[in-house]
């Protein structure tokens, strides 16, 4: 059969490539962002209640009544922000699929989409599969962004602009100016904000996570994107949620209903009842904050350099002072001679930049972190 590819670039994605390699050489897999401990056991005990009481059926299309109230509560505990919960909450298949949806949603062929690369890897297919551009801005050696070139690349073709911070893969975080630059540039523009901040939970040193929602100038444009997989160690139940302004989404539920219609509704009932309690989320900066500082500890005296990362649970390793091979030969070879996979972070560049440096994914157990660093510090 002969068709014509709508994605003839893409390639099997390289979480998927990494986690297979770790599994094929039995390497410790630090690659693929996810936990390798337990979730809480009160959480999944909630979830075995909700089967056993009969919560099996399609759930409500945007989310059962009592996850979008917890939501808001939430929202308004964390940024002091109103979101309506029956029209301005939305529960996804993860944040996977609300980024898609929003996508979907709002660009049209030529509509030009702003994405900041290293970018977490859907944002850019999505858009060409929609017939939009993406408008690639690298960003600086440090991450930070240079809103001078923001400022330039903004045409009156701009549909959307996508920000992710807490960063992923690189660990850093847009400041309160960041975002207050943002707003002014966007000012009497029609453009959408795509904030994703599946890491909102997850930012260290004291910094505060800079929600879109704190500025009005941004709310009222912003879909705000979240993964309870990433907050409850639950990366495999594929729960999270958007929030964006009433006529905003109105429009995503549309596609929503026909994509996935509704989310598990079991998962949804724990997550409900789970999230009444703040302590159960509010804990989490300082727990990963521990296994950051943990692993750095551990690998202070190998060949490779890095700057902690403030938030995600991800730290870069720069291994230019050990070989000057492509980061994903080196990444290669480190899964088959050495047993341990991350992930190289060229994948995510503009023209696929190679700058020596790895993703090492440290939401692992201390003894998976202390075999790691052993390795690491090997090398
Ligand atoms: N955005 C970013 C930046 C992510 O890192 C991830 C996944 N780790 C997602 C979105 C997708 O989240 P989910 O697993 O809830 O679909
Ligand atoms: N977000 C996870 C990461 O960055 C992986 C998600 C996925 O496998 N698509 O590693």
């Amino acid at each position: 059969m002969s068709f014509q590819s709508k994605l003839p670039n893409i390639q099997t994605n390289i979480f998927t490539i990494m986690s297979r390699l770790a599994a094929e050489h039995q390497a410790l897999n630090l690659s693929q962002g996810f936990p390798n401990f337990p979730s809480e056991p009160a959480l999944k005990a909630l979830v075995s209640e909700a089967m056993a009481a009969g919560h099996n059926q399609y759930a409500p299309m945007p989310g059962i009544p009592e996850l979008r109230e917890v939501i808001v509560q939430k929202m308004e505990l964390l940024y002091g922000a109103t979101y309506d919960p029956e029209t301005e909450v939305t529960v996804t298949v993860g944040a996977s699929q609300a980024i898609y949806n929003i996508i979907s949603s709002f660009v049209s062929p030529g509509d030009e989409v702003i994405i900041f690369k290293p970018a977490y890897d859907c944002y850019e297919p999505v858009t060409e599969l929609h017939g939009g551009k993406p408008v690639l801005i690298q960003l600086r050696p440090d991450f930070s962004v240079d809103w001078e070139e923001v400022k330039q690349k903004i045409s009156p073709k701009t549909r959307m602009i996508i920000i992710n911070s807490p960063h992923n893969p690189s660990g850093s975080i847009l400041s309160r100016e960041d975002m207050l630059t943002l707003e002014s540039l966007l000012k009497d523009t029609d453009i959408i904000l795509l904030s994703d901040e599946v890491y909102e939970h997850i930012i260290f040193d004291g910094e505060q996570h800079q929600s879109a929602a704190l500025f009005p100038g941004l709310a009222e444009r912003a879909f705000i994107t979240i993964s309870l997989g990433k907050t409850f160690h639950n990366t495999g139940w594929k729960v999270g949620y958007c929030l964006a302004p009433a006529p905003l989404m109105h429009e995503l539920r549309k596609t929503h209903q026909f994509n996935v219609f509704c989310v598990d509704h079991p998962m949804q009932k724990a997550y409900a009842a789970y999230m009444k309690e703040a302590e159960n989320y509010m804990g989490l900066s300082s727990f990963y904050q521990q296994k950051r500082d943990y692993f750095l500890d551990l690998i202070k005296t190998s060949r490779f350099s890095f700057t902690p990362a403030k938030g995600t649970y991800f730290q870069l390793l720069d291994y230019s002072r050990i070989t000057d091979e492509a980061d994903t030969e080196f990444a290669s070879r480190l899964v088959r001679e050495k047993k341990l996979a991350a992930i190289p972070i060229s994948v995510f560049n503009m023209n696929n930049a190679d700058n020596k440096v790895l993703r090492f994914c440290f939401a692992k157990t201390d003894e998976t972190l202390e075999k790691a660093a052993e390795i690491i510090c090997s090398i």
